[in-house]
């Protein structure tokens, strides 16, 4: 029964896409034939869908890829169960399980190792490496199930502005141009951010829709077989920080399942790679030495770009909101984007139906997108930042005599990297007693630790109304020492 009403509705709304073209692209006055349209049907995109459709309002999803691969990403796979757990609270909507195969281990403990793989800190974790396909294709039946219309093999070329408010995409498919009009249109295109990076300055608030090559890294990964028997950390995702690779980046290691490893590195973008060598290369000199390549067969391979820095200080402007990657919201230490990515589509799902009830679509009635946002995870990230950019300056050397003079215990390795409350008292208390004789190392983790603590108030400070934005950024910018 739903299979013949989805397969009706979605036959009309093909029909009216193509009628509304040979009008639209003459007329601008034609009304809007969905109330929202989003681009991408990745983690954000397809968790905005599925709140919005449920709601009873018209959604298209538009992805450039074919119907069947939509979800499938380059990726560690690493899942933290916080967010899928949110997901089941918030919108009933189940947890990856290795049974359906959607995911492909559980994960229970998290390790941060530096140079060899024997100066590290392991503490227990919540988390999940997921078949970002198979989990991917399963939300994305949710979203159809509840009314959303998903137009595959549809790549968004530009965005539709008038009068200082978006009003829906174009996009190319079969080789031809079509436009569509929605109240609300939702960038959920990933590191690209097709929408995010059409939008003229005299919309942003000042801000700049760019990441910046320092503050973003590339990464290439491989997900290996082993020939024979089972590897060294089950149900383990293992961060390596290294000599060979400057810090924020890393190295990574995480059990894809008994005999499989999903194996990869991360370059900050403003690095040169030395000798003129590949990523690919790269990875190879590093990992081959802790898992020869003779000992497995490469399943998958491929990379991809992520942010490294605060998620932007606005992600609305009139008429739009930037969801996931395209608003940067993976975290800056870790890099980890796909909890962020489920969380902001539920935020932008529950601001969008607020809209949508009141008819209001401009940047001061989606503001409440922003303020829920920077609370949680913009707050944490920016955190994050602080210690991604401690990384960076301390080294692997000093990061390896922090791991390895446990100036962090477990505890506080849970609560810098999966962001529960980064600064104790006992941390700071401990640092100055374990730091001797490097005191110097000592004042910078200080430093660090109190401008942690600020910022995070500052994001909880966040304004409520664009006008306040710029005393804010400044504020903000003092207390992070950075500007953005
Ligand atoms: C190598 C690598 C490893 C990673 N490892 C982890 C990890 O272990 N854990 C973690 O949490 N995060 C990880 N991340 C980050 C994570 O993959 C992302 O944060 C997450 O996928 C973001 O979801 P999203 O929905 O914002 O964007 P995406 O997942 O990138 O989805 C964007 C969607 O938009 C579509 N699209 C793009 N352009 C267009 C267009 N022009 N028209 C129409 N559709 C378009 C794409 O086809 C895609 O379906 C990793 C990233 C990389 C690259």
């Amino acid at each position: 029964m739903i299979n013949l009403y989805l397969m009706v509705k979605s036959y009309v709304s093909h029909s009216l896409i193509g009628d509304y073209k040979k009008h639209t692209l003459r007329d601008s006055s034609v009304e809007p034939q969905y109330d929202v349209v989003i681009v991408g049907g990745g983690p954000a995109g397809v968790i905005a869908a599925i709140g919005i459709a449920r709601a009873g309002f018209q959604c298209l999803i538009l992805d450039k890829k074919p119907r069947d691969k939509i979800g499938e990403k380059n990726c560690g796979d690493a899942l933290d169960g916080k967010h899928t757990n949110i997901l089941l609270e918030e919108m009933g909507i189940s947890l990856p399980t290795v049974d359906s195969g959607e995911a492909r281990s559980l994960i229970e403990t998290i390790t941060i190792a530096s140079g060899s793989l024997t100066t590290k800190l392991s503490a227990y974790a919540t988390a999940y490496q997921v078949d970002r396909l198979v989990y991917g294709q399963r939300l994305l039946q949710e979203a159809e199930e509840a009314g959303a219309i998903i137009q595959p093999e549809a790549a968004v070329r530009g965005v539709i502005i008038e009068e200082d408010q978006v009003r829906g995409v174009t996009y190319y498919q079969n080789q031809e141009l079509h436009e569509v009009r929605a109240h609300i249109t939702i960038d959920a295109s990933g590191f690209i951010g097709v929408v995010r990076k059409e939008i003229p300055a005299s919309m942003r608030f000042g801000v700049d829709f760019v990441f910046p090559k320092k503050y973003s890294v590339g990464t290439y990964r491989e997900i290996v077989e082993l020939k024979q028997g089972e590897h060294n950390f089950q149900n383990e995702i293992v961060l390596l920080y290294h000599h060979d690779i400057p810090p924020p980046g890393y190295a990574w290691i995480f059990t894809e399942g008994k005999n499989k490893l999903n194996i990869g590195i991360t370059w900050d973008k403003s690095i040169p790679y030395p000798n003129g060598k590949s990523m690919k290369q790269i990875y190879h000199d590093i990992l081959d030495t802790y898992i020869p390549p003779e000992s497995y067969d490469v399943i998958y391979a491929g990379g991809g770009n992520i942010s490294g820095m605060p998620n932007f200080d606005t992600l609305v402007v009139n008429g739009a909101m930037i969801v996931g990657d395209a608003g940067g919201l993976p975290d800056p230490t870790t890099y980890e984007g796909h909890g962020p990515a489920l969380e902001s589509g539920r935020l932008a799902a529950d601001t969008a139906i607020d809209a949508l009830k009141k008819g209001k679509f401009d940047a001061i009635q989606l503001w409440s997108y922003n303020k829920k946002i920077q609370s949680y995870p913009g707050g944490m990230h920016a955190q994050s930042f602080l210690v991604s950019q401690f990384i960076q300056e301390m080294g692997v050397d000093d990061f390896s005599y922090l791991l390895g003079k446990s100036l962090l215990t477990e505890e506080d390795l849970i609560n810098i990297f999966q962001n529960k409350a980064p600064v104790t008292l006992g941390m700071k208390i401990r640092i100055f007693l374990r730091s001797f004789p490097k005191w110097g190392l000592m004042f910078r983790l200080r430093k660090v630790l109190d401008a942690i603590e600020k910022i995070d108030v500052t994001y909880q400070n966040y304004p409520d109304d664009p006008s306040d934005l710029e005393i804010w950024r400044k504020e903000r910018n003092r207390v992070l020492g950075y500007d953005f």
